[in-house]
């Protein structure tokens, strides 16, 4: 039996497929270390979504290249996940130390990766003949996060044509996981000790419309609201299309679901959402957000946005800055565009130079700034539940924790300086008193 090594890069969804595969290999007998140096057999699970992910994902490669000719203990390498989906040929005739190469849909290959013998190459190759891969509660699966929050993947792939996106090519069309299988991963993992669940997808609002269900992630969260011992459950991506009233009665049926929505919209100009392939305006926009407010006091909205698509104008820019300055959104993320290889923006001109993109970020975030200090400010003094984390990353005198309003990995986190109520440890919900607020972060004292 082998010790690995396993690196997991990209989102939280290629983080459940290394967590399935870790849990393969461990059930083969094989051990996993988080050294890598130590590893006779490294794996590292790519993500090819943009530029600057498929360049950390190659340096990866390199330096494993490296470690492996430095005459160590490691003498295989494995690369796994969306690379080698949509690069197969390019990497095997190019990164030699490469040993073997497993796309998205080939998971449950991983041992036979491992012990040498041959797989078939990822669909990129050209074959046609790939089954589309999804886990379920049976498969095994090895957390690798703390051990109070897990993400669990609903769906995979995605049908909808976003004119920049190259995941529907890389991930497939979409497909949902069973709602019992669900039921059960949930019930398993709260067992295990996980008190806080994300459910993580493409296109989460589509959840069970491949298998005939009306309002799919509303049945869902009502399900899961019902699972013992979980307290938090959230759920990410959700596609402005498909807020419906049923969903948002979903959210306020159970207080263990997050008053968390986390809806890109990629852009506020209609012309420039429509020449995305994505559809909506400002107004349209403005609309589902009202709903979202009044039908979920106290929600926390995170958007995403794209700036600099082709053809994006001064006036499309000035619309989004003004509408991202109305609706006062409480997390923002802002991306710039870059070609991707295979997509229909690609083909879109004109162009908007990488200068004029940063700085129309650059304003965005500043303007952005401002409302997440003032909105950061509001609440110190509150009492609020906190998941407590376990030490901080900023200095082991610290505990750290999360709100309902801070998803994992995403958002800031609440330092815990002080405790007025006894030992608080790692996976406990407590009550903390906000009594500073940081430029990301707060700061508080656990009261309860
Ligand atoms: S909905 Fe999301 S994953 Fe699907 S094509 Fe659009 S951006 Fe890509």
């Amino acid at each position: 039996m082998a010790r690995i090594g396993f690196i997991s890069l990209g989102c939280p969804k290629n983080l459940v497929d290394s967590e399935v595969m870790i849990g393969l290999l461990e059930r083969e007998g094989h051990t996993i270390t988080p050294d890598a140096e130590r590893a006779e057999i490294l794996i590292i699970n790519t993500c090819s979504f943009i530029g600057d992910a498929r360049r950390e994902s190659i340096d990866a490669v390199l330096a494993a290249g490296e470690l492996k000719k430095s005459g160590g203990s490691l003498h295989r390498l494995i690369v796994t996940g969306c690379l080698p989906e949509r690069y197969a040929r390019e990497i095997l005739e190019e990164l030699p130390e490469i040993d073997a190469i497993l796309g998205v849909n080939q998971i449950p290959l991983i041992a036979r990766a491992v012990a040498g013998e041959p797989v078939p190459p990822p669909d990129s190759f050209g074959r046609r003949d790939a089954g589309l891969y999804l886990y379920d509660h049976t498969t095994p699966r090895t957390l690798s996060g703390p051990p109070h929050a897990a993400y669990m993947k609903v769906s995979e792939g995605c049908d909808h044509r976003c004119a920049f996106c190259v995941i529907p090519r890389i991930r497939g069309r979409f497909r949902s996981r069973s709602l019992p299988s669900l039921v059960r991963e949930a019930e398993q993992l709260a067992a295990r000790g996980v008190r806080e669940i994300t459910l993580v997808s493409q296109d989460t609002t589509a959840y069970g419309s491949d298998l005939g269900m009306k309002d799919g992630l509303a049945r869902l969260l009502r399900k899961l609201g019902r699972v013992d011992s979980i307290g938090w459950i959230r759920f990410l991506y959700i596609h402005p299309d498909r807020v419906s009233r049923e969903l948002i009665e979903a959210v306020q049926s159970s207080p263990k679901i997050c008053r968390y929505i986390d809806m890109p919209l990629q852009h506020a100009s209609g012309a420039v959402l429509r020449a995305m392939r994505r559809g909506g305006n400002r107004s349209t926009f403005t609309r589902i957000i009202e709903r979202l407010r009044k039908g979920i006091p106290g929600v926390t909205l995170r958007t995403t946005l794209i700036v600099g698509f082709p053809g994006e104008t001064r006036a499309d820019f000035l619309e989004l800055k003004d509408f991202c300055r109305e609706m006062e959104f409480d997390r923002l993320g802002v991306f710039t565009y870059s070609d991707e290889e295979d997509t229909i923006a690609c083909g879109l001109e004109p162009k908007i130079s990488r200068r004029t993109a940063e700085r129309r970020r650059r304003i965005l975030m500043e303007q952005q700034a401002e409302i997440s200090r003032r909105k950061n400010r509001e609440l110190v003094g509150r009492r609020l539940e906190v998941l407590v984390e376990g030490p901080s990353e900023e200095s082991e005198l610290l505990l750290e924790g999360r709100l309902q309003s801070q998803a994992p990995g995403i958002d800031g986190v609440c330092l815990i300086n002080d405790s007025e109520a006894g030992e608080v440890r790692a996976g406990q919900f407590r009550t903390l008193r906000i009594t500073r607020a940081l430029e990301h972060d707060l700061l508080g004292t656990v009261v309860v």
